[in-house]
């Protein structure tokens, strides 16, 4: 116990090392700040960001530390600089006490949100609740308020319409932007059994973004309230067992009441963007990442709105947002809310708006406000020379027109530029060889997580693991299905990894499209078409992997399938065919992918693991298959082989993988 003591204090006092060496590092990021200030210089360098994380992930190498965790710290320390040198730029927005309207009582996401928005002056910021967002604006415009906070838009649920009308019309300007994430809670007086329960109380929205979950819960009424934390308040007051709520966490605290499920939203990742408006716009220095939001209305007539919208491309103006809403009293008219990258002071922006004027019917600068989320700088763990391989011309389009007759929508033609597939973030076919890796089969949350941190330190992209597996036998392991899945999500947000699954009938698709980043489609299922159907009718980006006797154009017209339904992710796998061999598990068809990317735009990824069936094949054919112009690899890997419940001869431990990793990226 002693011992343990002792190492607990000087772990305190490395802790408290590291604060003082951020503090610091934050009076030099002040200095830095100043200094750039006198100069005018940009605040954010992008590629002097890059350089840095490098030399810092190998300085952390040499010091036995994760390249990931070395990546993530610093990323954090480093967006920490940016805000507070773009704070310093804000003139203060209220020196003095202000107040803010918000919808709701307290406890309430907009309380919550507005908390966070004006965190750095809490001390002097109140909060009061109205009973209506009309009540908040009227009380802003009326200067009850200096600030109010609105709802814009739920990433599960779409826009507040009701918001986006007000906002249009309020002699308001939006100043801030807040993006909060929303974790729904099921909230009950105490510990009871889902089953007892027989109504849920809560915001109408709130019930919508948690439909499957109410769904499942037996003989149980879901009844709207005006807000959640007033849902919270009455099932309190009501002292009803039978009666739960969701809400936030915060809510519960406040109230008072028990947490008995979290995260019972439909969507893991569910954020509500906030607007933060005030009567007048505060001038924003131009080196302050900003958005602009107009609301526009164009002409009766064909073409008015491309009119509109080549004018931001003609001034290279990034539109992140775009939406249409009925205009009130005009039946079958519409206006057009935006949202700009960019701040009005620019004359950049301010050529486009001009451009604007002279194309719309009516067009009104909501308002223009610094940018909530920073793009991350990622460190590349490659060397240049993988780059080099990448860099090849498009093919030239097959000569043949026959042949692509019945794949018009896949053939090369369609899409001479080729198509880039995103799986978030991690961009398959566009120039850099992609790697997948990852286990056959998630067998443990540990097993998983090794590989996950594997993949991650080794520079790949992102990371495999089957949770229902196709098997020639009923006896063999057949995936740890839902509880699998979870794992693999949690492994892929912990590392930061986009993760892949295999699906394996229809009816599973709509779970594992809540889980996983992109689905695949195995080989044994390579022509069922009712599940290529229902894969294309998802909004995931899809694996499809070559049928084992399959030719390449009954492939095409599989990935054919998945386009006809309006999903064009699709990214083609092949992994070998069945031949008169015997001695490898498959035939890699080299010819296939080298063909592939002429006869279509698809992306194609290779698969050497499944093609050879034993580990020491892996790599030569790896290799060869990036000579051919592969777009990407999927590999299996295990972190102790003889132990894998499937495909342990092919999977490559950690070390292998790692050594491969090295040769792909040019030694
Ligand atoms: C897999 O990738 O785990 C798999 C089952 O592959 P295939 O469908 O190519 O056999
Ligand atoms: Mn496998």
């Amino acid at each position: 116990m002693e011992e343990v003591e002792t190492i607990r204090n000087e772990l305190a006092a490395v802790d408290t090392g590291i604060l003082e060496a951020l503090s610091r590092r934050r009076a030099l990021v002040e200095r830095i700040a100043q200094a750039k200030e006198r100069v005018g210089a940009p605040i954010r360098d992008p590629s002097r960001e890059e350089r840095l994380l490098e030399e810092l992930v190998a300085a952390g190498r040499r010091l036995g530390l994760d390249a990931h965790v070395v990546t993530r710290v610093f990323g954090e320390i480093i967006e920490d600089s940016l805000r507070c040198q773009h704070r310093r730029l804000l003139a203060d927005p209220d020196p003095g006490v202000s107040c803010v309207a918000f919808q709701g009582v307290s406890g309430a996401y907009s309380e919550a949100a507005a908390r966070r928005y004006f965190a750095p002056q809490l001390d002097r910021t109140s909060f009061r609740g109205f009973a209506t967002f009309q009540e908040v604006v009227e009380a802003v415009e009326a200067g009850e308020a200096d600030y109010g906070i609105l709802p814009v838009e739920n990433t599960s649920a779409g826009s507040i319409n009701e918001v986006y009308d007000l906002l249009s019309c309020a002699r308001l300007t939006i100043v801030g932007e807040e993006i909060f994430r929303v974790d729904h809670c099921l909230l009950t007086l105490g510990e009871v059994p889902l089953s007892a329960i027989r109504a849920v109380l809560s915001h109408p929205q709130a019930l919508a973004q948690c439909m499957r979950f109410l769904s499942r819960l037996p003989q149980c009424e879901a009844r709207p309230f005006p807000d959640t934390a007033m849902a919270v308040r009455k099932i309190k007051e009501e002292a009803n067992p039978e009666l739960a709520a969701i809400a936030s966490e915060e809510a519960a605290c406040l109230y008072g009441v028990h947490v008995l499920r979290r995260g019972v939203q439909d969507q893991r990742d569910n954020f509500t963007r906030f607007a933060i408006v005030a009567r007048k716009a505060a001038p924003i220095d131009r080196r302050v990442p900003c958005k602009t939001s107009l609301v526009m209305a164009t002409p009766h007539e064909a073409g008015a709105l491309l009119k509109a919208l080549s004018v931001l491309h003609q001034h290279e103006v990034n539109l992140v947002k775009l939406e249409s809403r009925p205009i009130p009293g005009l039946p079958f008219q519409y206006r057009f809310y935006l949202d700009l990258e960019g701040n009005t002071a620019e004359p950049r922006i301010a050529a486009a708006l001009a451009g604007l004027r002279r194309v719309t019917t009516s067009l009104t600068v909501l308002g223009c406000y610094p940018t909530h989320d920073y793009p991350r700088t990622r460190p590349r763990l490659r060397p240049p020379a993988a780059e080099r391989a990448g860099e090849q011309a498009a093919p030239p389009p097959v000569a043949s027109a026959a042949a692509g007759g019945a794949y018009p929508l896949a053939r090369r033609d369609a899409k001479p530029e080729g198509t880039v597939v995103t799986v978030r973030g991690v961009r398959i076919g566009a120039g850099e060889c992609v790697v997948i890796a990852g286990p056959c089969a998630v067998e443990s949350r540990e097993q998983i997580r090794q590989c996950a941190r594997q993949v991650r330190e080794c520079g790949a992209h992102l990371l495999r693991g089957g949770c229902f597996k196709p098997r020639t036998s009923p006896h063999s392991f057949q995936g740890l299905g839902l509880e699998g899945l979870q794992y693999l999500a949690e492994a892929g947000a912990e590392f930061d990894l986009p993760v892949v699954t295999e699906v394996l009938s229809p009816a599973d698709v709509e779970l594992v499209a809540r889980w996983a980043d992109m689905l695949q489609i195995g080989a044994r299922n390579m022509q069922n078409f009712s599940l290529l159907t229902e894969v294309g009718r998802c909004q995931k980006p899809v694996l499809l992997k070559r049928g084992m006797m399959a030719t390449i154009e009954e492939f095409l017209g599989a990935a054919e399938y998945i386009l006809a339904q309006g999903n064009h992710q699709v990214v083609l796998c092949e992994r070998g065919i069945r031949t008169f061999e015997t001695l490898t598990r498959n035939t890699l068809d080299l010819g296939a992918i080298a063909i592939l990317q002429r006869l279509t735009h698809l992306p194609v990824v290779a698969d050497p693991s499944h093609a050879a069936g034993r580990r020491d094949l892996v790599a030569p054919l790896a290799l060869a298959a990036r000579a051919v112009g592969c777009h990407g690899l999927l590999l299996e890997i295990h972190p102790d082989p003889a132990r894998a419940l499937s495909d342990g001869p092919q999977a490559l431990p950690f070390g292998e993988f790692a050594d491969l990793m090295r040769s792909l990226q040019g030694g």
